[in-house]
């Protein structure tokens, strides 16, 4: 009998595995931070014992999701502006009350909350752009939550930053600081095409190769861009990034809502991921991403919340009923987009974008326990037929109960272990009245 940290046990387990293998009655065994052993519940409890047993009779065991794009230390500008043009949203709104309010604490205390809010709807991985980015890392450090985290790189002067080389020297900063840490992956991480020079964007993506990190940028997220690009470059956003060398397998872009089958067809070739923000893109009118043709040229996509800022929640559960219906809708076709493909986008298939896939996306031996537990037993929950079905269509992140990243219990029962929630109740009724002052 072998002793270990955690068994999770009883559990309806959706393993994500190549199989696409479910287990009902099934244990889960972790160890260091990494599942050690999957199986039924006899046989993991006939050769595993520990003092943490997790009963998961009632509930749904599966990989904890990932959100492929945020900006969590936007979490206190919720709100702050909706309802107007993506262009004005930024330049009249988002950036005047960055330049007066993004400061060190500011950002680690919105990214503690962004971290938490996170948890409770059951993300464990996440994919974020913002300012004092070391800030964000420390502050997911302690709340637990595994993070790709970037600097914003642009041309022009952004909080502490006065140059786009400081930008980028502070993301190689936190690369160095925090290549210890298993949690936290620093990205070179440039804002945007029309935010960005030529020359940015190649120094950027030459200095994340030489230092072996991700690269990830938005891209083509209103038509306008498209427009703008074409009539400075000649050609559409994706052959300008591949005609500069920026393209690869380890970058991946954020939207890619206005990207035509040729573009698409480049993306597959140059195995460059796209994490599709089905929610924003709404609200902002920006358009919907081409993900039939995405999927028919075999391009790797996945599902993204964006910050809350513009969302205004950091619900992938959400996203995932929202894309899958409305793609359904557009390609008048109900049979788009079936259930399990939509969380396959949340799980192993962004994995893959993030080159991750080896780490986590599914619960296998040797991968991070990163899992969630999700309440079956809730009179709006009942009865259940089929898994995926219930995942994409009826479950919210109320159902989300339990969460563990990297072996490490974060929440029990919907309540944090890590975090202290009145005290995030006090911090975010302080800044919301300072940024209303404004
Ligand atoms: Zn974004």
């Amino acid at each position: 009998m072998q002793h270990t940290d955690i068994i999770i046990r009883n559990g309806y387990i959706v393993t994500i595995n190549p199989e696409m293998d479910i287990l009902e009655n099934g244990a889960l065994a972790i160890e260091k931070g990494k599942i050690l052993a999957i199986g039924n519940t006899e046989e993991i409890e006939k050769n595993y014992t520990s003092e943490n047993v997790i009963d998961a009779s009632s509930k749904i065991v599966m990989p904890g999701l990932i959100n492929g794009h945020s900006h969590i230390a936007m979490t206190y500008l919720r709100g702050y502006a909706d309802d107007i043009l993506l262009r004005a949203w930024l330049e009249d709104h988002i950036w005047p009350a960055e330049a007066r309010f993004v400061k060190a604490q500011f950002v680690y205390d919105a990214a503690i909350h962004g971290c938490a809010e996170l948890i409770k709807n059951g993300i464990t991985m996440i994919d974020d752009m913002y300012f004092y980015s070391k800030e964000t890392a420390r502050a997911a450090t302690k709340a637990g939550m595994r993070a790709i985290l970037g600097e914003g790189i642009l041309d022009f002067p952004m909080a502490f930053h006065k140059t786009p080389e400081s930008m980028i020297n502070y993301a190689l900063e936190g690369h160095e600081e925090f290549k210890d840490n298993e949690l936290i992956d620093f990205a070179l991480m440039p804002h945007s095409i029309y935010t960005c020079s030529k020359e940015n964007l190649i120094i950027a993506a030459e200095e994340a190769r030489a230092h072996d990190m991700l690269i990830h940028t938005h891209l083509s997220e209103t038509k306008k861009e498209v427009v703008d690009c074409l009539k400075a470059h000649g050609v559409r956003p994706v052959q300008y990034l591949d005609s500069i060398g920026f393209l690869g397998n380890d970058v991946s872009i954020a939207h890619g809502v206005w990207i035509d089958d040729d573009e698409q067809k480049l993306l597959a070739k140059k195995g460059v991921g796209v994490n599709i923000c089905t929610e924003c893109n709404l609200k902002l009118a920006s358009g919907f991403a081409p993900i039939k043709g995405y999927k028919e040229n075999g391009v790797t996509i996945s599902l993204a919340t964006d910050g809350v800022a513009s969302n205004n929640n950091l619900s992938i559960l959400d996203e995932m009923d929202m894309t899958s219906k409305v793609h359904k809708a557009i390609n008048n076709d109900p049979t788009f987009l079936p259930a399990e493909e939509v969380v396959r986008m949340v799980t192993i298939e962004p994995a893959k974008i993030f080159n991750k896939e080896d780490e986590v996306g599914s619960l296998e031996v040797g991968k991070k326990a990163d899992i969630i537990l999700l309440e079956r037993d809730k009179l709006e929950n009942m009865p259940m037929y089929n898994v995926y079905s219930h995942l994409v269509y009826t479950m919210h992140s109320e159902s989300v109960q339990d969460v563990i990243i990297n072996g490490k219990v974060l929440m029990r029962d919907r309540k944090l272990v890590e975090i202290d929630e009145d005290e995030l109740f006090e911090k975010a009724k302080y800044y919301q009245k300072e940024l209303q002052k404004n």
